[in-house]
């Protein structure tokens, strides 16, 4: 049954972020021949329209206000229903990031469906789209299936691998005009202030370097800039450390940061508490250095050094010098 997926695509420091083109690969794999179609808010750039199309993309809706330039939950909220409105989907996939996690919820309540977040997995089984989440801080997994007529689901970034771009393809850009209501308009984006952010955004990166208590102090944490300088990683904290100052909250990781799912991690004075765990079980290649034998990240490391994390670190990075 050929289906029309509508596919948001997010926008962040200037280009497009990946998981923009991942859901264009998970709406490849139920469109079954029909339509897929993507929504860029706040810029017409020719090149994303471009990137989008060799992605999957059979035509591009483009919101160009200047109110959409900044994310606002309302005015973004009413934006997407109307490119809804034109495109009547049956399936609309996001990816499972900040942004989507405040803006869904609000678009699924207003178009009376149900929503399936954080998903990690998605596939077709008698004719129904499947997806799968984890449940209980990772520990298990479910299988979920919408009875909506319009399915609506969010995807984990860094799950689905995104498809090879087809430069044969080009996709059709359809500008799209709308007015805000009074209401969306209440709240207005006054000034965005970032932290300061040393290279690589964590929930994207393919390898990361994190750091727990076991760092010991500021000064000791910073230690692992020069691993993940080496590795091209991101680097990221457990909570302990986090808590303890040696790092910022934006870099923690678990079931109350971020959730990564890179193709490398490697945890230097981290224990493994089923917090931490929920936020990176899902990398591909697990690395841990604690100096107990019995830390529980021990349990789903594919690597394990037994060690302080003060000897091990300048071997590895002296060891990374070499390559
Ligand atoms: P610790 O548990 O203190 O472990 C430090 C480790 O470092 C130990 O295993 C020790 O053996 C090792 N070590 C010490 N010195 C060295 C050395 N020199 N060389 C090598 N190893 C050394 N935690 C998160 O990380 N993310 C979350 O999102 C999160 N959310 C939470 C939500 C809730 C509701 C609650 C209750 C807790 C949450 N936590 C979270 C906290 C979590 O339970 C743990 O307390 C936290 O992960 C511990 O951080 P840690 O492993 O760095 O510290």
């Amino acid at each position: 049954m050929s289906r029309k997926v509508l596919v948001f695509a997010e926008e962040k420091n200037g280009k497009l972020r990946n998981v923009s083109f991942e859901v264009l690969a998970a709406a490849k794999k139920i469109v079954d021949g029909g339509e897929i179609a993507s929504v860029l808010f706040g810029t017409d750039a020719d090149e994303y329209v471009q990137a989008l199309a060799e992605h999957g993309a059979d035509k591009v809706f483009v919101v160009q206000d200047s109110l959409l330039t900044q994310y606002v939950t309302d005015v973004y909220k009413e934006a997407f229903l109307e490119v809804v409105n034109q495109f009547q989907p049956d399936v609309i996939l996001m990816g499972h990031t900040s942004i989507v996690r405040d803006m869904a919820p609000k678009i699924a309540a207003a178009l009376q469906v149900g929503l399936i977040t954080d998903t990690i997995a998605i596939e077709m089984i008698d004719e129904k789209i499947v997806f799968t989440r984890p449940i209980y801080a990772g520990k298990a997994f479910v299988k979920k299936v919408s009875n909506d007529s319009l399915v609506f689901a969010t995807i984990r970034p860094n799950n689905i691998a995104m498809e090879d771009a087809d430069s044969s393809r080009s996709g059709l850009k359809i500008p799209l005009s709308f007015t805000p209501s009074n209401n969306a308009l209440r709240v207005k984006v006054r000034d965005v202030l970032r932290k300061a952010s040393k290279g690589i955004d964590l929930s994207e990166a393919k390898i990361v370097v994190s750091g727990g208590r076991g760092m010991k102090s500021k000064e000791g944490f910073e230690k692992l800039y020069e691993l993940a300088d080496h590795l091209g990683a991101a680097v990221g904290a457990s909570r302990g450390a986090c808590d303890a100052e040696y790092a910022d909250y934006s870099l923690q990781v678990g079931q109350t940061g971020k959730v990564v799912t890179p193709d490398l991690y490697i945890a230097l004075g981290i224990s493994g508490a089923i917090q931490h765990v929920a936020g990176m079980s899902n990398s591909k290649v697990i690395v841990a250095v604690n100096k107990d034998p019995e830390a529980p990240i021990f349990q789903i490391a594919d690597y394990g050094i037994v060690g302080d994390l003060f000897d091990v670190l300048p071997i590895l990075v002296d060891e990374l010098k070499v390559l």
